[in-house]
């Protein structure tokens, strides 16, 4: 794996390496190198929001009315996928759930989209922060 000399200044170490590795110690050790995250972004922003739920939006589309809510309508597209297995009910129940709490701010399915995506980041984030304090309480 690649190195560096830790600062001159605070002898502390520099982020060096960019992925993750669980590595086997001869011993029966195990060593896994957790790199620091330069940067968290929406890779694009437009594409990307639009892509968190964009299944659903698109069958939604498919349905016989504009204003389907998606539960006794004939011809609910979402239904069918559902009762079809080509749309995951976790998911579904998950995009329900969001569009509820979100839409009772007024906000609209972009911003739902984006709200969803933030939520999801903020997750990752928050995972990546308890293990990299995990490490650093447990750690050498
Ligand atoms: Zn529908």
């Amino acid at each position: 794996m690649a190195t560096q000399d830790v600062r001159a200044a605070d002898s502390r170490g520099r982020h060096t390496t960019s992925h993750r590795q669980l590595i086997l110690l001869p011993g029966g050790g195990l060593l896994l190198d957790t790199p620091g995250i330069r940067e968290v972004g929406l890779i694009d922003a437009d594409e990307g929001l639009s892509t968190v739920f964009d299944n659903i939006e698109q069958l939604a589309r498919n349905c016989r009315f504009r204003d389907c809510g998606h539960t006794t309508e004939p011809g609910c597209a979402v239904r069918g996928a559902l009762d079809e297995g080509l749309l995951d009910a976790d998911r579904w129940a998950h995009f329900q759930k969001l569009s509820g709490e979100l839409a009772a701010f007024g906000l609209t399915k972009d911003r739902i989209a984006q709200e969803v995506e933030r939520r999801r980041v903020a997750a990752l984030q928050r995972g990546y922060r308890a293990t990299k304090k995990h490490l650093r309480d447990t750690c050498c």
